[in-house]
């Protein structure tokens, strides 16, 4: 390993110490060392992000590192698992201190946030590419996955739809007034972790909605064999966004596109009543494979497309 290496893993990432019981070894060595309670489990994944995918060359270092282990964290959440710990693999063009330190502070403050330890990484030279791997846990045989959704479930989403999608549009320059949360919304997502932690016990199937409700609830009916039936009347929106809709005539985006990390999930008649404040149902799980959508009355129905990274 190079000093420069060295040097930056230390002064950026190796000063935070771990808090975590089931870190046993962060960074320093060949691996890191967890350890976990008999009884739990762990859930692990990892986010990618790509300069000019996923981010433009010009986004503050400090949004992007917020926005990387959300999005990472946002996994977790959708499983309804704890976060632990993470690794971050970096591959920067060149060892910019200005960049490191407001990318690394974005970064750590929502680790601390979440207690969440940074237990080791890579450091490689390359076009600016970002990785991380987050680990959760959760006790045995509580996940929340994607094929448990029964007929008859309702369908939930943790909050308002559209607004990193608006958000996007902005960056993009469409001109909206008040559309500051939008941005927000799009740079700086807050991963919904104490959601789906209260989930575990009340929902059949859970997903973030990372690339659009139609994709992403798509999948959910895939795994669970089931159909599903959306009233666009009761789908939250920012004011923002309806504005959007409605100037633009173009209703679809809050539904397709992607950056929303909100939760989506699927909860039976008897637990109704245990429906966590600010959650919203927006329709019911059916037989009939699809996702059918009523919109003023009118039967839509809807492919389940959203951003693809191939096509
Ligand atoms: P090795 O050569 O064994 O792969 P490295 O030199 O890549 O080790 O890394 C040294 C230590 O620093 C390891 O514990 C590794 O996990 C950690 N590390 C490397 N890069 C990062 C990073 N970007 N963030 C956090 N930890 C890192
Ligand atoms: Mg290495």
């Amino acid at each position: 390993m190079a000093l420069a290496e060295f040097d930056l893993i230390q002064r950026y990432f190796a000063i935070h110490q771990p808090v975590r019981s089931t870190t046993r070894l962060g960074i320093g060595d060949d691996c890191a060392l967890l350890e976990l309670p008999l009884d739990q489990q762990l859930a692990i994944t990892a986010d990618t992000m790509v300069e000019g995918v996923h981010f433009f060359p010009d986004v503050s270092p400090h949004a992007l590192g917020h926005k990387l282990l959300a999005v990472n964290l946002s996994d977790l959440a959708a499983m309804g698992a704890e976060p632990v710990a993470v690794t971050l693999a970096l591959t920067l063009p060149t060892i910019d201190h200005e960049w490191l330190s407001a990318f690394s502070t974005g970064f750590m403050e929502l680790a601390n946030q979440f207690q969440v330890d940074l237990i080791g990484g890579d450091t490689t030279q390359g076009p600016l590419t970002l990785t991380v791997q987050a680990m959760g846990v959760l006790p045995k045989g509580t996940a929340l996955l994607r094929s448990g959704a029964k007929v008859g479930d309702g369908i939930f989403v943790s909050g308002p739809l559209g607004d990193g999608g608006l958000g996007l549009k902005i960056r993009q320059g469409f001109l909206i007034e008040s559309g500051h949360a939008a941005l927000a919304a799009l740079e700086r997502p807050w991963p919904q972790v104490e959601l789906g932690l209260e989930l575990r016990k009340i929902a059949t199937a859970c997903i973030d909605i990372s690339d659009g409700l139609i994709q992403d609830l798509g999948h959910i009916l895939n795994k669970s064999g089931v159909g599903a039936s959306l009233f666009w009347e009761q789908i939250p929106f920012s004011k923002a966004v309806s504005d959007y809709c409605e100037q633009t005539g173009d209703w679809q985006m809050p539904l397709s596109a992607g950056d929303d990390y909100q939760l989506c999930f699927t909860v039976s008649e008897s637990n109704r009543d245990k429906i966590p404040s600010g959650c919203v149902c927006i329709g019911q799980i059916v037989s009939l494979p699809g996702l059918s959508l009523f919109k003023e009355g009118d039967l839509v129905h809807l492919q389940a497309k959203g951003y693809e990274h191939f096509s």
